[in-house]
């Protein structure tokens, strides 16, 4: 489940394609069954098995992602498409916030992460920041700028 957030903003109203790094001006999306959407969007068309990055609802810095798995051409509006795109099931997702501080230079930061439903929130804390550029274990968190520094 966690593995489809993506630690990084997709702005509303849009979604990306990450392979071909591409943003599309979402025009629609209904859920055909759990964990399958029905998208239409306008923009660069995406291949069979590429991922989409949508705006996580609630979340202001995530993301989740989604995997293609057919697409056609739309006629009107002008470039545009339709997709069946699976997608993962958010029953028990929670969205956190959290201040941590880095070790090495100081400076607080908000942090926006998912935690599952009884899950360890340390834990997911702790994969939120890896996935964000920070080096981070229980004992010692160094943001993201001075882990580049010390590179
Ligand atoms: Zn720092």
């Amino acid at each position: 489940m966690l593995t489809h957030i993506v630690y990084r903003p997709t702005s509303a109203g849009t979604l990306s394609l990450m392979e071909q790094g591409q943003i599309c001006r979402l025009l629609g999306a209904k859920t055909l069954q759990p964990g399958l959407l029905e998208v239409s969007a306008q923009g660069k068309t995406p291949y069979v098995g590429e991922s989409l990055l949508f705006p996580l609802k609630g979340a202001k810095q995530l993301s989740f992602s989604g995997t293609v798995l057919e697409v056609t051409a739309q006629i009107q509006p002008e470039n545009s498409w339709l997709a069946k795109v699976q997608v993962p099931v958010f029953e028990s997702v929670q969205i956190r916030n959290a201040q941590v501080s880095c070790d090495s230079c100081g400076s607080p930061m908000q942090v926006e992460f998912v935690c599952e439903e009884n899950a360890d929130v340390s834990a997911a804390l702790l994969h939120a920041l890896q996935h964000s550029g920070w080096r981070a274990n229980l004992a010692l968190q160094v943001c993201p700028i001075c882990a580049r520094k010390e590179a």
